[in-house]
């Protein structure tokens, strides 16, 4: 699998099938596996957080979710070959555990939505397990309880909702005193899930406009957003400056 830099951040250039491929073979293999969703969002918090850009450094699997990841390695030279969000993500995990037997384990997200998650999604495919749910809390002083829990579940795969870089820093934190295979911070999955939120229309998601949907569905977001004008200049000043240099050898 080939990785690229994205202000130097690692994203594995994968699809959505070879990522549900990995992530099979992870639970084959046993062990403990951390699974970032790198946006634009994370790379500018890395920039400010060595313990998150830290976190991102040693996941096992670092897919590239939201339009800019994209945008940003073609205009680098190193194109990728497709999105692998999150949200699409999770409803395809279910369905893999419907036909293979993996375990999920839903955590995170409002009290209440979780399990309402758990049981839309065992609606909509029959077979799949969920080892548990629980919402918790990011927060250090409970994670002796969400470890209790999730132990004593016992699933294949671990999914986090509680945004980056909370469900990432659990997963980092955590992850040692668990045995689970496969761990994925999945920010706002249960909520689109649930159907508390609701995700873009397709046509917005196809032209990269995902983020417009939700600045409109939830204003709040905009001090988060204000960071994305500023992942775009930096990687055009990156480029101008690959140009540059590709000049001057020349
Ligand atoms: N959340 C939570 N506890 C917290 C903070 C957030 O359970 O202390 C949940 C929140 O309910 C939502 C998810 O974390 O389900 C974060 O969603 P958001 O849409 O912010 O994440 P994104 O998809 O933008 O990464």
């Amino acid at each position: 699998m080939s990785s690229i830099r994205i202000l130097g951040v690692r994203v594995d250039d994968v699809t959505m099938p070879s990522t549900l491929a990995v992530i099979a073979r992870m639970i084959r293999e046993g062990g403990a596996h951390q699974i970032v969703t790198v946006n634009p969002e994370f790379i500018m918090r890395a920039e400010r957080e060595p313990a998150f850009a830290a976190v991102l450094e040693r996941a096992d699997l670092a897919i590239p979710d939201g339009q800019g990841m994209l945008w940003a390695a073609r205009l680098l030279g190193r194109p990728l070959q497709a999105r692998v969000a999150g949200s699409d993500l999770v409803p395809l995990l279910a369905e893999q555990s419907a036909r293979e037997g993996h375990r999920l384990f839903l955590l995170g997200a409002a009290q209440g939505v979780a399990e309402i998650a758990a049981s839309c999604l065992e609606g909509r495919y029959p077979g799949v397990r969920i080892a548990g749910t629980h919402a918790g809390s990011p927060r250090v002083e409970d994670d002796a309880e969400s470890r209790a829990r999730i132990r004593d579940s016992q699933p294949d795969v671990l999914l986090v909702a509680y945004g980056a870089p909370a469900q990432d820093m659990w997963i980092a934190r955590n992850q040692p005193h668990l045995q689970v295979p496969v761990a994925i911070g999945i920010g706002g999955s249960l909520d689109f899930i649930a159907g508390v939120q609701k995700r873009a229309p397709l046509w917005m998601r196809e032209h990269g406009l995902e983020w417009l949907y939700r600045l409109i569905r939830q204003p709040w977001r905009w001090r988060r957003m204000a960071v994305l004008p500023v992942f775009a200049g930096r990687v055009l000043a990156v480029r101008l400056q690959g140009r540059k240099e590709k000049r001057c050898d020349g």
